[in-house]
């Protein structure tokens, strides 16, 4: 499995497996790689005759005080999951390879980048389309992998590759959690011992909603209001955002009918994370 860091690697590589008539596979990461990640791998690999990792930690998509110098990177770790996964190369960038100092183009989602994580982050989902944007140009692949973990995302980048033609397969796979609960997450690094034991809340609050929901309650604020309750009992917890949404839209609802996103963010001391699931009226 080869690393290679440049844009012109990359695509003499992909070149040469289309002249073979070659599938190719693209997991966009931002590296330190854990069971989420690798699951993704797992099914890229199982799909595609080639699949490439993109491991790279997108200046354009943190906020001015978030946390991009001190996001955890570990790209000898991240080699070894994706050589063991069957992965066949590792794009690694460096921020100056995809960016130039007098950049001026950007990809913007409208709407569907309103509300959640997008009014909470100015700015950041405009980053993440620039950058997969520029990913798919870069790899053209067939298919592009992302987790239902992000599920903003997944719609954001679902909807961009609709409106702008890209010619790729966007597949959301399945959230993976540790065995108490806790979704994985680069982040989960930066916890203390009490502040893990305190990010179960995040967890056990959308269990709690999910319940109501499958006994067939209809208030969503009634749901999110059980939601925060419980968030709020954990003193380490502070809640950025409870939101029950229309899974497509992505537009609040008030009543609990069709598909739904319910997803939260909690800050746990300074670390803020995140975890949601979807339902479907008349669900188990
Ligand atoms: P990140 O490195 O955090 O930007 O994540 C890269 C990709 O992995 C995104 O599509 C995430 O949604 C996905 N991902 C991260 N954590 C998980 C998880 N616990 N389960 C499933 N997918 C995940």
């Amino acid at each position: 499995m080869k690393t290679v860091k440049t844009i012109k690697e990359v695509r003499q590589q992909v070149r040469e497996w289309k002249r073979e008539g070659l599938s190719i596979g693209l997991v966009p990461t931002m590296g330190c790689l854990h069971e989420g990640h690798k699951s993704l791998i797992d099914t890229a690999v199982k799909e595609n005759d080639r699949v490439i990792v993109s491991v790279f930690v997108n200046p354009i998509q943190f906020g001015p005080n978030e946390d991009f110098k001190t996001y955890p990177r570990d790209i000898e770790h991240d080699k070894k999951l994706c050589e063991s996964s069957g992965a066949s190369m590792i794009f690694n960038p460096e921020p100056s390879e995809m960016y130039f100092e007098n950049r001026s183009t950007n990809v913007e989602v409208e709407g569907l980048t309103e509300g959640l994580c997008g009014a909470k982050r100015p700015g950041h989902f405009r980053g993440v389309c620039t950058v997969v944007s520029k990913l798919f140009n870069i790899v053209t692949p067939d298919r592009a992998y992302f987790g239902e973990k992000d599920a903003q995302q997944l719609a954001v980048v679902k909807r961009m590759v609709r409106d702008l033609n890209f010619d790729v397969q966007v597949v959301g796979c399945p959230i993976i959690r540790e065995e108490d609960g806790l979704a994985k997450s680069s982040r989960n690094t930066y916890l203390s011992k009490e502040e893990r034991q305190a990010s179960l809340v995040l967890n056990k609050s959308l269990k709690k909603a999910k319940k109501l929901l499958e006994d067939g309650e209809k208030d969503a604020l009634l749901v999110k209001r059980v939601i925060e309750q419980e968030i709020n009992k954990q003193p380490l917890a502070r809640i950025d955002y409870i939101e029950i949404a229309d899974s497509e839209s992505l537009r609040p609802v008030k009543k609990a009918d069709e598909s739904l996103l319910i997803a939260i963010a909690v800050f746990i001391g300074k670390t803020r994370l995140i975890d949601n699931f979807t339902f479907r009226t008349g669900e188990k």
